[in-house]
């Protein structure tokens, strides 16, 4: 973390998400130099990886400051994940709470798997600071993505590859109405249209109907998530004015 103030550089992992895409904003607006590192791990539905050049394409024209500052876009196949876990996001298996208390989307080590590829890859490219969107306010029953875990990794991946490497994670603390509130701060009205429009969550994959949330099955988990954090955030606007 002490790192990342003087950094300019940044590698973000950006899936195409509503989560991800509020922390490429927050990078473009604190780095001169951003990179993007989006996964290809069998997810059940292709569809967040199709919005992710559309969405960079889309930051670009928004902001002359942020077109200068995004550069290379990588994706990288990890589809070794769905060999190893059936798991609800890389199978058509039903979305359920397993005994153990996880979700059946829960993919085990996933995203220690993601930073540990991206910091590899921040370490050729030479970007000082790797940013995620793991959140753990929402998410409370994903281990993954616990402060405490990241914190963990840091320290190990700085160890492993002897860099000063550091891993920020700006949505840690905050609930969907606030990640909501952070990209109209970071982009106003425009990046919470395009984040409204553009960004996908789903887990069925859905992109039909356009709610006033996005679009979405509007049922599943993270559907129901979005869609009651926007509402929370709209209500917010409302209360001052
Ligand atoms: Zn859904």
């Amino acid at each position: 973390m002490s790192t990342a103030s003087i950094a300019n550089s940044a590698l973000v992992l950006f899936s195409g998400g509503q989560d991800s895409t509020t922390c490429l904003a927050w990078a473009l607006s604190r780095f001169q130099r951003v990179e993007t590192l989006g996964f290809d791990y069998g997810q059940r539905h292709a569809i967040e990886l199709e919005q992710r050049p559309r969405l960079l394409a889309s930051m670009r024209s928004m902001n002359p400051e942020w077109a200068a500052r995004l550069k290379e876009d990588h994706q990288l196949d990890l589809s070794l994940l769905g060999e190893i876990s059936d798991t609800a996001l890389t199978s058509d298996a039903e979305i359920t709470i397993q005994k153990n208390g996880l979700p059946t989307t829960f993919v085990p080590g996933r995203n220690l798997l993601f930073l540990t590829v991206a910091a590899a890859l921040a370490y050729r490219r030479g970007l000082q600071v790797l940013v995620g969107g793991m959140c753990e306010t929402d998410y409370s029953g994903y281990p993954d993505c616990r402060n405490d875990t990241l914190r963990a990794l840091e320290t190990a991946l700085q160890l492993g590859m002897e860099s000063e490497i550091a891993l920020e994670t700006p949505l840690m603390w905050l609930n969907k109405a606030a990640t909501w509130s952070l990209a109209e701060s970071l982009g106003g009205d425009a990046l919470v249209e395009l984040i409204r429009t553009d960004t996908h969550t789903c887990y069925l994959g859905e992109r039909g109907e356009l709610h006033d949330w996005g679009r979405g099955c509007g049922h599943c988990p993270a559907c129901a998530l979005r869609a009651r954090g926007y509402q929370e955030y709209r209500a917010g606007r409302a209360s001052t004015g």
